[in-house]
């Protein structure tokens, strides 16, 4: 059995344990939700200081030009490209996942409006928003022009045909993690003519997902999770350069136009990836991601996707070595190069175990309808982190205290 000075070694052996420093984490606390919400970089807390005292506070509106503001969703998106495996001016920052579905999916739907094909096909068990994005699409443009299916996961490849016009796919399961195979999905939407969008969620950060490599077509996601931009911090989209001056983005505001301070009354879109902005970005969130991801920037991302791996295989081990799996049922695919960052198990006490677990200072998440979630950031999680974290289920489970009257009422958040 493994011992906690060994994994203490293991944290002083690792290479990306200098990254930790650069974070803000209450001592007190084990941090496994940064797939939720990342840890607040202290780059990102100086850079918003600056942002609104020194550019707000000071420049005021000439900040637009002075200090680039104008700019600032592709400066952010080139920066996100890298690490999504995406050559420069295909990315852009702006708005929300739910947002850049809708006018991904209507882009991807109106260029297939000569095919014929209609179909959306995603999983029953993608992310909600990415469903109700469609079905709302669907309503809006009626059944004839887009109909909307989702099967099971396992059944998404088998799934697709030629009646297909888009594949909607999430490349990390938000509840159990499963890594499912972008390149191959994305094959084979092409040989029968169908589009593919990608939510990288769950990826960004975490796996080093090959767009470009991969051919795929469009890709939605976050930059609060392990990108660590803060709550709310506005989402990216990519779009494959060969798409790029073909499409018809539906939200056409004024920051996508051609030539916005003309201020002509017929639009008329960029012919670039800008096309996908709609109104004025959101500054104060965005020059936080724009610092938090200067700790991406040499970063070797395989380099990180091993310890991912490495701390998921730990976290799993240790839960088997104090048999607590029988507690604790693993939802997650067994090997870790199946799965994304986070460890998802199933109990019918979830989240009784998530909130007792929580008051020792355990920080993880419960999504109904009965899991328990623990991600792993490895920029900022240790070895040890994982040995302790287990240890505390392990007093909790001993004494019940997940079955606590306390914790029969649920928060408006979970
Ligand atoms: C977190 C998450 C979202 C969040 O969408 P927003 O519109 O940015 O709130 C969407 N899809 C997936 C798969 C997610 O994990």
């Amino acid at each position: 059995m493994i011992s906690r000075s060994e994994l203490v070694q293991r944290d002083n052996n690792d290479e990306l344990s200098s990254y930790r420093q650069h974070f803000q984490l209450p001592n007190d606390i084990i941090y496994l939700d940064g797939n939720s919400l990342g840890a607040l970089p202290k780059v990102a807390a100086e850079r918003v200081q600056q942002v609104t005292e020194q550019q707000w506070g000071k420049s005021l509106i000439g900040s637009w030009n002075e200090h680039d503001w104008v700019n600032l969703p592709q400066v952010v998106g080139d920066k996100i490209a890298p690490i999504i495996g995406a050559d420069k001016g295909q990315v852009i920052c702006c708005d929300s996942i739910s947002v850049n579905l809708f006018k991904l999916l209507a882009s991807a739907i109106t260029l297939q409006q000569h095919s014929g094909k209609t179909d959306i096909l995603s999983s029953q068990d993608n992310f909600p928003t990415d469903l109700y994005i469609a079905q709302g699409l669907s309503q809006l443009m009626g059944e004839q022009h887009v109909t909307f299916t989702d099967v099971a996961e396992q059944q998404l490849l088998d799934s697709i045909d030629d009646n297909t016009a888009v594949v909607m796919i999430t490349e990390v399961n938000f509840r159990t993690g499963k890594l499912l195979d972008t390149q191959a999905l994305a094959e084979k939407a092409h040989q029968h003519g169908a589009l593919i969008i990608v939510d990288l969620a769950h990826s960004a950060g975490v796996i080093p997902s090959q767009l470009d490599n991969w051919q795929v077509d469009f890709a939605v996601g976050c930059t609060y999770k392990y990108l660590n931009g803060g709550p709310g911090a506005p989402a990216f989209v990519y779009v494959n350069k060969r798409w790029h001056g073909q499409l018809q983005q539906p939200i056409s505001g004024w920051f996508g136009h051609r030539a916005p301070f003309d201020f002509s009354a017929d639009y008329s879109p960029a012919a670039d990836i800008k096309q996908f902005l709609a109104g004025t970005p959101a500054i104060i969130s965005m020059a936080a991601v724009d610092s938090a991801l200067t700790l991406y920037e040499d970063l070797d991302l395989q380099q990180v996707r091993t310890k991912s791996q490495q701390l998921t295989e730990l976290f799993q081990q240790r839960v088997i070595e104090r048999k607590l799996n029988h507690v604790l049922k693993l939802q997650s695919p067994e090997h870790s190069d199946q799965r994304g960052s986070q460890l998802s198990y199933a109990n019918e006490f979830a989240y009784g175990l998530c909130q007792a677990l929580i008051a020792r200072g355990v920080i993880a998440d419960f999504r109904a309808p009965n899991n328990i979630r623990f991600g792993f950031a490895p920029l900022y999680n240790r070895f040890v982190d994982v040995y302790d974290a287990v240890e505390q289920i392990e007093q909790m489970i001993e004494r019940q205290e997940h079955l606590s009257e306390q914790w029969q009422q649920r928060s408006q958040v979970t």
